[in-house]
């Protein structure tokens, strides 16, 4: 086969010519790994027999990873363009070192495929120390790169040619941001020399490089120049980063973590103060949010996790404004502005619409409300630690007032300290000494008006907090594993006043609430039976409510205890229905006698209460008892009467009542009863 000498121009007469030359000339196939031609000269470099046997040679067999790469890297450079490359090449035909200057460059093969034309011009003998640094040079995978003063390439070796995209590229070209060539460029012409980790441009990407970069001189024309070495450290800085993101954010949300806030503090208060700004945190705690995930699993309660943080995301979109996970299901917003209260209003109003609506989450619909404590930063508090504390406060005091709403920080919150409750065993001694009480708020029937039975609220009546609402203490209780003792304890109070009426020959029906957690406690059954044989309570008189969102499905443990309660007598509401999720096979499952209909769903505008329509149908359909929570006003009863809702409760007619208190309404709306039934018979 004759090379087809196309990029040169060259005749294979004129081939024949380079026959005579006595300088070495050789064609090479990078695809065969073989020499396709070579001339005479060539066979004595190549200590050849015959051109015949140059040509049987495989040369890729004794050559090492790094020239095969190199050969890989010319054969693109001579397709990109009409490179020629020239370097000290020792060969070792027959096994003896023969030191080459060899200059390649592309040449078209007959076929139309990239092949490599080299001359071989036969060096003096050149000083050992010379020839291995050059080697050397062709070898490493150091990039060294030799610039001109006026920035562009004199020499790359192999290794800077393989990465380099553009041959063309000049010395602050490489760089992907310009500043950094400049600290770089001023720090060699200060010091003579200059080092930085970079991102540089590269054939296949931007990658990171660790740029050695010192004064020299062009060897060849002496003129002033650049000598640069690179090695490649995108692997390292990229597992640095990973590093220093996993230290500084969340792996479920990647968010900032409470170590990223914390740390960063001081400079977040330093910044609002250099601008003259007031600053705002707001602290954010998901309602129930132990419930969702009990109920979901933790998988799918992680899926909501992450939906509730790019909710708050989408809502947190000043410049100014950053946002965290603090762990748990407590995130965290902090933010300035010159007018921080319409700031923090407007944020709370984006987050409230944001959550308006329910999640889904595998085909579940989930709502989500928050429980939110603003502080002011100067006003509430000179430091991060009495800034969280006083956000703390005021997210419990959110909690406390019902959640789903945003506390604004006020001094008189010391009264409930989450973190006294939490840490100093006060509900250890609460529960040994006693302190929880019922409150009881009067279950009305809609038809006559008349009180049929009332719901047990439990309160605790600190001696040093004041009066403190389950939506503070019952979660906590479920944490410090007291819930069942606590239960005991209210459904013992229930169970003393169901008797009590009874025993004055006025049966009213009482419900007591249970929490998910009881009822996976297999003892429950005796503790209740225990209950029930010491007060003398009578079980058809006693209802038990689970929130529905607190359900689990499909426990089969849980339906069993259902079961045997209701054996000893005892009936099941279902209530704050439609805050959940469940479907109506779910329910199903379970021997609920009735179902409670959120306040939610009817303490809005009438046109808006189409849900609280279809839950109340659906219940009456399936022979449900209906009960509707929190009826403020004399509409609202009204629309309840005329879809025959059975029972109501809610401030318009009563608050839930301390004992005695409860006892007197109870006693007045029996007088006032006797009254019209004596003005009705005389
Ligand atoms: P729940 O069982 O749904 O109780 C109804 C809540 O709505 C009560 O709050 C009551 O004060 C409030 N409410 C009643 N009528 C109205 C109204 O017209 N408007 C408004 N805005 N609110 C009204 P409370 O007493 O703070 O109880 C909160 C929740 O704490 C209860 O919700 C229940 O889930 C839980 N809880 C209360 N006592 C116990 C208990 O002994 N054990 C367990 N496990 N949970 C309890
Ligand atoms: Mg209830
Ligand atoms: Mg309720």
């Amino acid at each position: 086969m004759k090379p087809h000498l196309s990029h040169f121009h060259i005749s294979a007469e004129a081939l024949s010519g380079f026959s005579r030359l006595r300088t070495a000339v050789w064609v090479y196939d990078f695809d065969t790994g073989h020499i396709v031609w070579g001339n005479e000269a060539s066979l004595r470099v190549w200590a050849a027999d015959s051109l015949e046997e140059l040509r049987s040679r495989d040369m890729r067999v004794d050559m090492s990873l790094s020239v095969t790469q190199r050969m890989a890297q010319y054969r693109e450079d001579f397709i990109a363009s009409n490179a020629v490359f020239s370097e000290n090449w020792t060969l070792y035909p027959k096994g003896k070192p023969l030191t080459l200057c060899v200059i390649h460059s592309g040449i078209v093969l007959e076929d139309g495929r990239m092949g490599m034309l080299g001359e071989g011009l036969e060096k003096e003998p050149v000083d050992i120390e010379t020839l291995r640094c050059a080697e050397a040079l062709l070898h490493t995978t150091v990039m060294i790169t030799l610039f001109a003063d006026d920035g562009h390439a004199l020499y790359r070796n192999p290794a800077a040619r393989a990465v380099v995209g553009d041959i063309a590229e000049t010395f602050a070209g490489h760089f992907v941001d310009n500043d950094v060539y400049k600290t770089l460029a001023s720090q060699v012409k200060l010091t003579g020399a200059g080092r930085v980790v970079a991102a540089v441009n590269t054939k296949s990407d931007i990658c990171w490089h660790e740029v050695a970069a010192r004064f020299s001189y062009d060897a060849a024309t002496g003129d002033p120049a650049i000598l640069v070495s690179e090695v490649d450290v995108t692997e390292l800085k990229r597992t640095q980063e990973r590093a220093l993101h996993l230290a500084t954010h969340d792996v479920v949300t990647e968010l900032f973590n409470r170590k990223y806030v914390m740390e960063n503090f001081p400079r977040f208060l330093d910044l609002v103060r250099e601008r003259g700004f007031e600053g705002a945190l707001l602290l954010i705690d998901i309602d129930h949010f132990k419930y969702v995930n009990e109920s979901v699993g933790h998988e799918l309660g992680e899926r909501v996790l992450v939906d509730v943080a790019n909710r708050l995301r989408s809502c947190v979109t000043g410049s100014q404004d950053s946002l965290a996970r603090l762990g748990g299901d407590e995130f965290l917003i902090q933010t300035m502005a010159s007018d921080i209260d319409s700031r923090t209003r407007s944020l709370i109003g984006q987050i409230q619409t944001q959550f308006s609506k329910p999640f889904h989450i595998a085909d579940r619909s989930i709502p989500i409300t928050l429980s939110v404590g603003v502080v002011y930063f100067p006003k509430d508090g000179p430091d991060a630690t009495t800034l969280m504390k006083h956000a703390d406060l005021a997210m419990y005091h959110a909690k406390n007032n019902g959640r789903n709403r945003a506390s604004y920080y006020d001094p008189s919150f010391e009264m409930v300290g989450r973190a006294d409750i939490f840490h100093n065993g006060a509900l250890h001694s609460a529960l040994e000494n006693r302190e929880f009480t019922i409150f009881l708020q009067p279950r009305v029937h809609v038809r006559s008006g008349r009180i049929i039975g009332a719901e047990a609220l439990a309160r605790w009546n600190s001696p040093r907090y004041g009066m403190v609402s389950p939506d503070v203490f019952v979660p906590a209780c479920e944490e410090f594993g007291l819930i069942s003792e606590l239960g005991a304890q209210i459904f013992e109070l229930a169970a003393i006043e169901q008797k009590k009426y009874v025993q004055q020959g006025r049966p009213l029906k009482i419900s007591v609430n249970i929490s998910p957690y009881q009822l996976r406690e297999p003892s429950l059954v005796q503790t209740i039976e225990r209950i029930m044989l010491k007060t003398g309570c009578s079980p058809d008189y006693l209802e038990f409510e689970i929130t529905e969102s607190a359900m689990p499905e499909d426990n089969e443990s849980v339906i069993k205890t259902i079961h045997a309660i209701q054996g000893l007598g005892f009936r099941f509401f279902i209530d704050d229905f439609g805050t959940g999720y469940s479907n109506l096979s779910h329910i199903q499952k379970y021997p609920f006698s009735g179902l409670k209909v959120d306040r939610s769903f009817v303490n809005v505008e009438i046109e808006q209460r189409k849900l609280a329509e279809m839950i109340i149908m659906m219940a009456q359909a399936m022979g449900y008892s209906t009960v509707a929570e929190g009826i403020e006003t004399e509409e609202q009863l009204e629309w309840l009467r005329q879809r025959e809702v059975d029972e109501y409760q809610g401030f318009f007619f009563s608050k839930p009542l301390d004992l005695e208190r409860f006892a007197i309404l109870l006693r007045n709306e029996d007088a006032e009863l006797n009254r019209q039934k004596f003005r009705s018979v005389s």
